[in-house]
């Protein structure tokens, strides 16, 4: 027997799993058997050990220890679905706060971590896909496993998912698999669009706008709901910098058309008309209510159910969202299209699984839904994760989600807008957009750099 207090060999030694205490005696035989480590048992059996031998016969085997808490003691398999924004937060909170015993698994089809805010960016050149993305792999160095494989299967009554090589038993699952992008279900966008949300379409946007020399440009918002309701905005502003610089502006025009009737209404008409201002101000026509309902692309034309065709040289769009494939199979579902869990604590109906970001449907106190935003996926993976964590070490579950989040808006030449508020708030959400400046836009750079280094 090696005492080792402080756990330093057990660190040395062991491959990452919770120690079992054995204790033999002297005749051979175990007398305590427990996993992890529990002082009050383990204490007791040792002294049992220095006790008069008795005479054979009489020797009562010690007691198995009580655990040293009211939670699980064995390791439990916490398993993520998606390793996105919420889906990276949630595994790094685990891994923090749960010994090595317990497993984080972190599960997604694809290799990289994207940081989405930053593809705007990359449509208008000032960053390379690298520059965007974290292998998922480098999570093992934390002690998370990655499964780079897409989950084919959620299967809620025998706690398991499948992939197309295996099943991935959990205890506790959080589904963080986002808003799948369905530029499919629209004709023509493939052949005339460029896909705003994705990398392959933000190098299209790159390469095209070096390309152009003037003309008419549109960003469109093809259905809602969307990601980030401020990024086709940003999008059209970043595009108006770009064409400015490049001494074209003046033979453009950028348009915004979208079936939201004011810029984020979710937050209000105070912040619709904070960024209407700001749009005019830099002469972007904006057409709301605008109904998409096809492109055509032999004439390059989009049309709306009210209104003519409207004609563009270019036509970056935001494409249809959907609940991932798999969660649609998954019984998961709410009438919403997306998984429905309660506001605070992220829980599902079905025992031991979470929802949480662009995946879940959170209904406000306007009958609005909470934006898809990173913000809110960031937040309630934190909360998500205080509760698992709780429930392994049978603490009463106190992390709550309450609404409130922020966003910067870029503007483009350096300069960033920034909002921030509680969404919660009753009867409206209480948002409030501070006036552009240059320091927002370096708060912006400065959290993508923090982001993209902190969760690796
Ligand atoms: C252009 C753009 C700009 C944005 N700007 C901002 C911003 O400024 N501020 C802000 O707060 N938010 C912003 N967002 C929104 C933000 O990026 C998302 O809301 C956030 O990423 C949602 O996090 P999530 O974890 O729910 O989903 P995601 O981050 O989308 O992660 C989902 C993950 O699940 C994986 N996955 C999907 N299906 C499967 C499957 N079947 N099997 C395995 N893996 C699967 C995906 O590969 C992905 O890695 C922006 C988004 C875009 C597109």
């Amino acid at each position: 027997m090696i005492p080792d207090e402080d756990g330093a060999l057990f660190k040395q030694l062991s491959n990452g799993w919770v120690p079992y205490s054995i204790l033999v005696g002297p005749d051979g035989k175990v007398i305590l058997w427990e996993s992890e480590f529990n002082e009050t048992g383990f204490s007791a059996a040792v002294e049992k050990l220095y006790e008069e031998p008795e005479a054979p016969g009489e020797v009562e085997p010690a007691p198995r220890a009580a655990p040293r808490r009211a939670g699980r003691t064995w390791g439990a398999n916490i398993l993520i679905l998606g390793g996105g924004a919420g889906g990276l937060v949630a595994a790094y909170h685990l891994r923090k706060k749960l010994p090595k015993g317990h497993r984080i698994i972190l599960l997604d089809r694809e290799p990289n971590h994207l940081f989405q805010s930053s593809l705007l960016w990359r449509a208008v050149g000032l960053r390379s896909a690298g520059q965007i993305q974290r292998p998922l792999s480098d999570l093992a160095k934390k002690g998370i496993e990655f499964i780079n494989e897409p989950a084919v299967q959620i299967d809620t009554a025998s706690k398991v998912v499948r992939t197309p090589s295996q099943e991935v038993d959990y205890d506790f699952l959080i589904v963080a698999l986002g808003a799948e992008l369905a530029p499919e279900e629209v004709m023509g966008f493939e052949e005339m669009a460029l896909n705003l949300y994705d990398l392959e379409g933000t190098a299209k946007i790159h390469a095209a706008l070096n390309e152009f020399s003037g003309g008419k440009v549109g960003v469109l918002v093809t259905d809602i709901p969307f990601k980030c309701p401020a990024a086709p905005y940003e999008a059209a502003l970043l595009v108006d910098s770009f064409l400015r610089k490049k001494g074209v502006r003046d033979r453009s025009e950028v348009h915004i058309f979208t079936p939201e009737h004011q810029p984020m209404p979710v937050a209000g008409p105070a912040m619709g008309d904070a960024i209407t201002k700001v749009l005019s101000k830099r002469s972007i026509q904006y057409h709301p209510l605008f109904t998409f309902e096809w492109i055509s692309p032999g004439d390059h034309t989009i049309a709306s159910s009210t209104g003519e065709p409207e004609q563009v040289d270019l036509l970056l769009a935001v494409p249809p969202h959907r609940a991932p494939e798999v969660v649609s199979y998954s019984g998961l579902l709410g009438s919403s299209g997306w998984i429905h869990v309660d506001p605070h604590t992220l829980a599902t109906e079905n025992e031991g699984v979470y929802a949480i970001g662009d995946v879940n449907n959170i209904r406000l106190a306007n009958g609005k839904n909470l934006p898809m935003a990173g913000v809110f996926a960031h937040y309630e993976a934190k909360v998500a994760a205080e509760r698992i964590v709780a429930e392994i070490e049978g603490d009463q579950p106190g992390a709550s989600f309450n609404g409130k989040g922020f966003c910067w808006l870029e503007l483009g030449a350096g300069k960033a807008g920034f909002a921030a508020g509680n969404f919660y708030a009753e009867p409206e959400p209480a948002v409030r957009m501070y006036p552009p400046t240059r320091p927002a836009h370096w708060g912006k750079v400065a959290f993508e750099k923090w982001w993209l280094r902190h969760w690796f």
